[in-house]
């Protein structure tokens, strides 16, 4: 096909037949908010046909992943379900739905709503989501604004992902999540003036080019190495950018901590911080120093080097050229949550950025603005012209996590908020006496509590459940998914949306609501959850398929029909909402960003001088003392120490060296693969031919050891559960640890219970516990748990020709 370059071209115009639709991609399909530009050529016949990127993207720049190229198979795949279901609930698990109208749903779950909160009090009710889809991150207000009930529930133990970075960021930086700055929200991108390409930038526990994980598009790293950015890789395996790294630091998994803490040691030892930055802006410098030369919780490069079983040389090297680096900036990704040391390595990790002086400026880790107190906007237009920049010693009075949690945008924007349903209400979240930092910060019950009051009923059973568009079963999002599925069983009533009939759904649910791909329906990209001044993009409709609506039409309209305050008779379509709460954030109404496509945020540097990080407008950051806090106070008054401490993961057989002898094998998951997003896929099969089996990967030495030949199914086992996966004999891990692909079902095999699509088959999660958290609730051991290994001499492989004759010819 002859390239076209349609750079300057409007949001919607016609092309050889088609009419092409100019949008930005979020989700459903899955990806974290990107914010990638396609093109979408749909027919006369108004059906999607095919997908093109679009040069106009800021950022993106006509770049696509296979997953977006592969919408129309997604979109008129012939198992997805286009119209609301029900079920009686005694027949969970069986293939019997009935048919039904939206209305008649609507009037069910209206009247199931009234009788509950009505019976035993809102808080009975509980809305679960998980991780990436736009509609995922709409459970608070599903819950808050929509329901009434206090208990909305990222069910992951922990919150494994983003939140024990996210916590660390409120209480140590007051600020919302540091990403590597790439220019983002510049014109001009990187060619701006006021940009500079980072020297070195650092990529550590994450894989940026298939995750694209937490908004960040993985491809600027490769930008920004073609313009001179050298690599330092912290990852225990081995991926396509490591191989281009000066170093990589094949970790211990889970040692994450030690390593950053050594990496402070160095800096600070060998003089390589940033004094001005630290006497003008940091407090506690001291005792952090104080901490980090303990010679029993500091950490030495010597002792790292042992603790993470890697050269010391190497560590050396690595934290120097860092350090001396000006500016350098650091991606730092999931390793740092799936841990129950997460938050200290977080916080370390912060302490290098801060130290070092890489945060919030050009080429370093951009953070967001947080809007100003009312009346404050005259000052904040001062300050951002310039203002006299005054060292930060006014302390915020506020409560920061109000403001940063997520996104940095406000309660009625990103959040459901709690306001709405009062402070009894809000004291009755599950996990809030013994979790108070994680409920307040994010707004949500406790996964891991609200996990024992579904199976013991305590502290109140929980009697009906929504399940927001999140396969919870065949997860990313849980640990001990059988429990779950135990736990669900128990609710009395049970809604789910999705676009496709999910093993958690044909499990668990009475209510089936169907939702719209991306390409169905007019929205909003906050890129990176709008916590970092990048871009926000239009979502443009482009086609209808069936009667699917949006997450955010079912919400307005539930609102309307339940009389909910903040929404009845406010809205009366999605779009008005998202137009209120998320296109806000670029200034226009939702119309008016769907003509531009994409809004570049423009990026102010050096925020903390200019008081556009605090409500108050004051120079600093928005903690307890307005400066980072090397030592947290924020951690001390939750029960936590406030300077930061390694400890030796639960579950490693060095710290257990009798379990260790029954589970040798370390076992870290949750690496994402170029064909699906987490449980998302597997239906499509020119996907799923890139990866049609469930792999684990071991290393030839452990293989040899073991019996084990590439291409043979094993099982995976130790006290909490079992799986099954075929081996991949490879290098690509260190010996003596092992990696399991996660969110595995099988939606060619037999949909009922207790088969539920092969969902029990490869269930990686079920051999990760709960409760193994940090002191203030954080984090589970995901990337750091231990196995045995079993050859088995079944072949298991997926039968591609059936997939293909399933799901490959399309229902348009
Ligand atoms: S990063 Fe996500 S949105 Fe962007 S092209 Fe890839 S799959 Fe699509």
């Amino acid at each position: 096909m002859e390239y076209k370059n349609d750079l300057g071209k409007p949001w919607r115009y016609e092309e050889d037949g088609f009419t092409v639709t100019r949008t930005s991609m979020w989700s459903p399909p899955g990806c974290h908010p990107v914010g990638c530009g396609l093109k979408l050529y749909v027919d006369k016949e108004g059906k999607l046909d095919h997908v093109e990127g679009d040069e106009n993207n800021p950022i993106t720049k006509g770049r696509l992943c296979v997953r977006c190229l592969a919408l129309p198979d997604y979109v008129y795949n012939p198992s997805r379900v286009l119209y609301p279901m029900k079920r009686d609930p005694k027949d969970r698990g069986k293939d019997a739905w009935e048919r039904i109208s939206w209305d008649e749903a609507y009037a069910i779950i209206k009247e199931k709503r009234d009788y509950f909160a009505q019976t035993y009090g809102p808080e009975c009710m509980a809305v679960f989501s998980g991780t990436g889809r736009s509609g995922g991150i709409m459970c608070q207000e599903m819950a808050q604004k929509v329901l009434g009930t206090p208990n909305a529930c990222y069910t992951q133990s922990g919150f494994a992902c983003y939140q024990p970075r996210s916590a660390a960021c409120s209480c140590v930086l007051g600020a919302y999540y540091p990403e590597i700055d790439y220019a983002g929200g510049l014109e001009g991108g990187y060619d701006n003036p006021e940009y500079v390409v980072p020297e070195v930038i650092v990529v550590w526990g994450k894989e940026p080019l298939p995750s694209n994980g937490d908004g960040l598009f993985g491809h600027v790293v490769l930008d920004l190495m073609k313009k001179g950015a050298k690599l330092i890789s912290v990852d225990p395996r081995v991926n396509w950018l490591t191989t281009r790294s000066e170093i990589q630091l094949r970790v211990r998994p889970g040692t994450d901590a030690a390593l950053a803490m050594a990496w402070c040691y160095i800096i600070i030892n060998e003089d390589l911080y940033d004094h001005d930055f630290v006497d003008q802006w940091c407090y506690g410098f001291e005792e952090f120093k104080n901490r980090i030369n303990d010679p029993e919780k500091g950490i030495t490069p010597e002792k790292a080097a042992e603790i993470c079983d890697v050269d010391v040389a190497k560590i050396y090297a690595a934290a120097r050229m860092y350090g001396k680096a000006k500016p350098a900036t650091i991606a730092w990704g999931l390793a740092f949550d799936q841990n129950q040391n997460g938050n200290q390595a977080g916080h370390a990790m912060l302490a290098i950025m801060a130290i070092t002086g890489n945060v919030d400026v050009p080429g370093g880790q951009i953070i967001g603005e947080v809007p100003a107190d009312m009346g404050m906007e005259s000052e904040m237009a001062a300050g951002a012209g310039g203002a006299q920049i005054e060292k930060a010693d006014g302390a915020w009075e506020g409560d920061s996590t109000d403001v940063i949690s997520f996104g940095g945008i406000g309660d009625e924007t990103a959040q459901g908020g709690w306001e709405g349903i009062g402070e009894e209400l809000t004291q009755k979240t599950i996990g809030m006496d013994q979790y108070p930092l994680y409920c307040n910060n994010i707004r949500m019950a406790h996964a891991d509590m609200m996990l024992d009051a579904l199976l013991t009923g305590e502290p109140y059973k929980v009697r009906m459940g929504w399940i927001q568009s999140t396969n919870l079963l065949s997860p990313t999002c849980c640990a001990e998914p059988s429990k779950w599925y135990q736990g669900l069983l128990g609710l009395e009533f049970c809604i789910a949306t999705d676009v496709f009939l999910t093993p958690s759904i044909q499990g668990c649910a009475d209510l089936f609501l169907p939702i719209q791909s991306c390409a169905e329906k007019d929205d909003v990209n906050m890129t990176h959850y709008a916590g970092s001044p990048v871009m926000v993009g239009a979502i443009n409709k482009a086609i209808d398929v069936g009667e699917a609506k949006s997450d955010a039409q079912i919400l307005v309209d539930l609102g309307n029909i339940l009389g909910s305050p903040r929404i009845a008779g406010r809205y009366t379509t999605g779009a008005e909402y998202t137009s209120d709460n998320r296109a806000v954030i670029a200034g226009m109404d939702i119309r008016a960003l769907g003509d531009v496509v994409y809004y570049q945020r423009g990026c102010n540097y050096r925020k903390y001088e200019k008081g556009l990080l605090r409500p108050d407008r004051k120079a600093g950051f928005l903690t307890n003392t307005g400066r980072v806090e090397l030592y947290s106070t924020a951690f001390e008054a939750n029960g936590e120490d406030p300077l930061p401490y390694y400890s030796e993961p639960a579950f490693s057989p060095r710290k257990d060296p009798v379990r260790g002898e029954k589970y040798p094998f370390i076992l870290t998951t949750g690496a994402r693969t170029y064909a699906f997003f987490h449980s998302e896929h597997r239906q499509i099969p020119r996907l799923r031919e890139l990866n049609p089996n469930p792999l684990l990967e071991i290393n030839p030495e452990d293989a040899r050891k073991i019996g084990v030949t590439d291409g043979q199914w094993v099982e995976i086992a130790n006290e909490f559960g079992k799986a099954k996966f075929k081996a991949r004999v490879s290098p690509i891990v260190r010996a003596g640890t092992v990696h399991a692909q996660h969110g595995w079902w099988f939606p060619e095999q037999e949909g009922e219970a207790p088969n539920l699509f092969g969902v029990w088959q490869s269930n990686c999660n079920d051999l990760v516990p709960n409760h193994y958290n940090s002191k203030l609730g954080y984090g589970a051991p995901h990337k750091c748990m231990s196995c045995t290994i079993r050859p088995l001499n079944e072949n298991l492989d997926a039968d591609m020709s059936m997939i293909w004759e399933k799901f490959g010819k399309l229902v348009k």
